[in-house]
């Protein structure tokens, strides 16, 4: 039986947000999320969350997170049309310049646009008992009490509103990559956490099309991942309403070529497969192209703070900011909820420092799994030890031996899935496969 333990804040009603309010939602009286935005009625794009205009997969992991989280969800969205892919049947993935084999991975994706997968989810979280969502708030700051937030500053966003202050036994920073903790930890006398960060210096270019009728869409599907000297990646895939989403990912600092169609045409031509750019060539637009900046991933290290007030706790991106173009993001929120509820249900005392250090857990095979991919390209800035160079040198041969050998391509796309932890690919009988390969 969990304990009801008073009112929780949390600031961001974004996907960390909402599901850091499910779980507590399961342990506190009253829940009350602040968000910025004035939220929409229904799933449409917002100014807080402008990568919601990109390409979002929810991968399989993340998606039976969030059915445990939200009983019915992925029939919901299954319902509203999202499609869902078999990976390396339904979806292939160009890894290291290869196409990995057709295999049965077990894996799948559900390929939504972002609005509808929040607005989704921000309808569950608003019908939970006790929970309120204000909307239109900014969050200042934090009330403190000694060594304990005590409550969150808040101010209507309207001209001439005044401060106010919601009290709370918890308050949960949902703010995403631009999370204020680490700013207003100084500002109450404790050291702002070390942060690992990798320049990887990401410009998403993304447009919604149809493909032209009697266009086949089956093999349309793909993410193309970069490769040295080419850091680029692509994707296309299906989403709700029989719209396609395309997006291509510029890396280093590599911005991808848009302003008219030639030009984007002649991009899309150095890293999609012939077949994919005569349905691209053909193909009607939605919108135009959109862009989003992301110059670096960036994990705080909480979990290595001495000092912590309690009654306070930080969630999702505003944690851990990984490089989108691995769509892994909203998955490690879902955990990171499930962590939490673990660690609640042992009790409230210590919970800033047991979360971290769960949260931490659940980080780990993510960011080690990103920042091998990101550190393989020579044009990343940061340090290769020599055991990432080793890494990297195996897993480049690994996708060369993957676009032959079935075994090892699902090998590796259930650990891309997060479904197996990156020490899998060194499992005896890939190694094997991997370094005997003649090919
Ligand atoms: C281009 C791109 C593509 C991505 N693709 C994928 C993908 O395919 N799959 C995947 O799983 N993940 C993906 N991600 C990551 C995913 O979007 C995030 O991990 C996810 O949104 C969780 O973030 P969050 O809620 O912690 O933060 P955010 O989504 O950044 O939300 C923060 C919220 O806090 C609010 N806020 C900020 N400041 C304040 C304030 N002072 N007061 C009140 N409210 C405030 C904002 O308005 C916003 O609603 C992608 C990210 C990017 C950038």
């Amino acid at each position: 039986m969990n304990q009801v333990r008073g009112h929780a804040v949390v600031l961001g009603a974004s996907m960390g947000g909402l599901l850091a309010a499910r779980t507590l939602s399961d342990f506190y009286e009253r829940v009350t999320v602040v968000e910025r935005d004035e939220l929409p009625p229904d799933a449409r794009n917002r100014k807080g969350v402008p990568q919601g205009r990109h390409l979002h997969v929810l991968l399989q992991r993340g998606a039976e997170a969030f059915e445990r989280l939200f009983p019915g969800l992925t029939r919901e969205l299954a319902e509203a049309g999202a499609p869902r892919s078999q990976v390396l049947r339904e979806a292939r993935l160009v890894l290291s310049g290869h196409e990995l084999a057709a295999a049965d991975t077990g894996a799948f994706l559900i390929q939504l646009t972002r609005p509808l997968l929040e607005s989704t989810v921000r309808e569950r979280v608003a019908a939970l008992p006790g929970v309120k969502i204000m909307d239109g708030f900014d969050a200042v700051g934090l009330r403190v009490a000694g060594a304990r937030v005590t409550g969150a500053r808040i101010r209507n966003r309207r001209p001439g509103s005044a401060e106010e202050v919601v009290e709370a036994d918890l308050v949960v920073d949902a703010m995403g990559r631009g999370g204020r903790t680490a700013a207003w930890l100084p500002l109450l006398g404790y050291q702002p956490p070390d942060e690992d960060r990798i320049k990887i210096d990401v410009t998403y270019l993304t447009r919604f099309l149809h493909l032209a009728e009697g266009t086949p869409a089956a093999g349309l599907q793909l993410l193309v991942g970069p490769v040295p000297g080419k850091p680029r990646g692509f994707g296309l895939f299906q989403q709700e309403g029989g719209r396609w989403v395309l997006t291509f990912a510029g890396m280093a600092g590599e911005v991808p070529a848009h302003g008219d169609e030639a030009s984007h045409l002649a991009y899309a031509e150095t890293v999609a497969p012939p077949e994919v750019l005569a349905a691209l060539r053909a193909a009607v637009p939605v919108t135009e192209f959109v862009t989003h900046r992301f110059p670096t991933s960036v994990r705080r290290r909480y979990e290595r703070l001495g000092a912590f007030p309690r009654g306070l706790i930080v969630f999702g991106d505003a944690l851990c900011s990984f490089n989108p173009v691995y769509g892994q993001g909203m998955t490690v929120a879902a955990l990171e909820a499930e962590a939490l509820r673990d660690c609640l249900r042992a009790g409230e005392r210590d919970l800033a420092r047991l979360f971290f250090r769960a949260a931490a857990k659940v980080i780990d095979p993510a960011w080690q799994l990103s920042a091998a991919g990101d550190l393989a390209l020579p044009e990343i800035p940061g340090p290769r030890p020599p055991a990432t160079r080793i890494i990297n040198r195996y897993v480049a041969r690994m996708h060369r031996v993957a676009a032959h050998d079935p075994v090892v391509a699902r090998s590796f796309a259930r650990v891309s899935a997060l479904l197996d932890p990156p020490r899998a690919i060194f499992a005896p009988r890939i190694l094997a496969r991997v370094l005997g390969s003649r090919k």
